[in-house]
């Protein structure tokens, strides 16, 4: 039986379509009789999968999408009342993340987040150039507006999504925006580089792009003008003041157990004694998940296939993976798995022994570090 895990809820409904956005999520007007379905079905599995799993502990609730907020204020309201009544009783704080894009945020979204303890708001670029050629949802110029009035409610416990790569963004531009974003004083930044989804309009080549080696030097003046700002990376793309990282995205990272809750969500549950684990995933349908016809799936995952996981997600992480964890439930350090790596990437300076991790410098070779982490477990190097 599974005691803890962090809960995911996936509502999949946009005002639009983003060009570079891969989630699962379908445009909606706000009569759309769906809205009210889906938040009658979500509490229903909710409280189906605390049981079926025995879950008695949920310390961190991340409700994401598509655009939570395109529900509504009032059926926002009800979902995140459903759900703050189904979960057990924990000891402490536990997080409880919204998101939400800034144009939504108004007095009746406000008064539904007191019932949340953090914000996550998709600002992406204040630069209508670059907003419009990527067709993102929503008004830039309402964002200086909404941005103060959620400030004044959350403080520090909002967060703020930025994109670099995007069309018309030079380095004077990003800056400008962060310098914008931190004017709202978030306790938490995320800085996304924008990458091309497969099936995504952005990955159809008709968008005019920085060339990659432009986009990593931009992506790196942000990450440094945060950091000055006095933000610190803890992530490949996320940055905090002190205490205010995500606890629900750090659950990933570490591969602690989460449920994944809607039509997209998937959720990653962890035998801690066997160190194998089960994936389900909801078929991100949601007419076939509202007519109960929904096709999860659920995948085993074997030792060695959570092994690589753990070593992907960790090393994402400036921490580096969970070392008590992984050994609980693989029985070995990392160091014993890929030695020649980890000194090949020591010796470059790129990687740090306590705690295992890369360096700030060696994230920006993550993909490369994983490749070679990955050819030495398979022993293919
Ligand atoms: S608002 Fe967010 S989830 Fe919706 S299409 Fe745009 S990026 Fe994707």
């Amino acid at each position: 039986m599974m005691a803890e895990a962090g809960v995911y809820i996936h509502v999949p409904f946009c005002a639009g379509a983003c060009d570079y956005c891969d989630f699962y999520s379908i445009p909606v007007t706000p009569t759309d009789k769906r809205l009210d379905q889906y938040v009658d079905q979500l509490l229903k599995d909710l409280e189906a999968s605390l049981i079926a799993e025995g879950i008695s502990r949920v310390p961190t609730v991340y409700i994401g999408g598509g655009t939570p907020s395109a529900l509504g204020a009032a059926r926002l309201d009800r979902l995140l009342e459903g759900v703050g009544d189904l979960l057990p009783e924990a000891p402490g704080v536990r997080e409880f993340t919204l998101e939400a894009n800034p144009e939504s945020v108004d007095e009746a979204l406000l008064r539904v987040c007191r019932r949340v303890t953090r914000l996550s708001l998709g600002v992406q670029s204040f630069h209508e150039p670059s907003r419009r050629a990527v067709h993102r949802v929503g008004e830039g110029s309402l964002l200086p507006e909404r941005l103060k009035m959620a400030a004044d409610i959350f403080g520090d416990a909002l967060s703020l999504d930025l994109m670099t790569g995007l069309p018309f963004q030079s380095e004077t531009i990003l800056l400008k925006d962060i310098e914008k974003a931190l004017s709202y004083k978030p306790g938490h930044v995320s800085l996304y580089a924008l990458t091309l989804e497969e099936g995504t309009p952005l990955a159809a080549g008709t968008h005019t792009l920085p060339e990659p080696e432009e986009a990593d030097r931009l992506w790196i003046a942000g990450r440094d003008a945060l950091e000055t700002a006095g933000l610190t990376q803890y992530e490949v793309s996320n940055f905090s003041r002190p205490g205010k990282q995500s606890a629900h995205n750090i659950r990933y990272w570490r591969m602690e157990n989460w449920l994944g809750l809607g039509p997209g969500g998937s959720g990653t549950l962890i035998n801690d004694e066997t160190g194998t684990g089960r994936r389900l995933t909801v078929k991100a349908d949601l007419d076939a998940w509202l007519s109960c016809n929904t096709g999860d799936q659920e995948e085993y995952l074997d030792q060695p296939t959570l092994i690589q996981e753990s070593l992907l997600m960790g090393f994402r992480y400036l921490k580096g993976p969970d070392r008590r964890l992984f050994e609980k439930r693989f029985h070995r350090p990392p160091e014993s798995l890929i030695p020649q790596t980890l000194h090949r990437w020591e010796a470059r300076g790129l990687l740090q022994k306590e705690p295992l991790a890369l360096t700030k410098e060696g994230l920006l070779f993550l993909n490369t570090f994983l490749a070679e982490a990955f050819r030495e477990l398979e022993g293919t190097n």
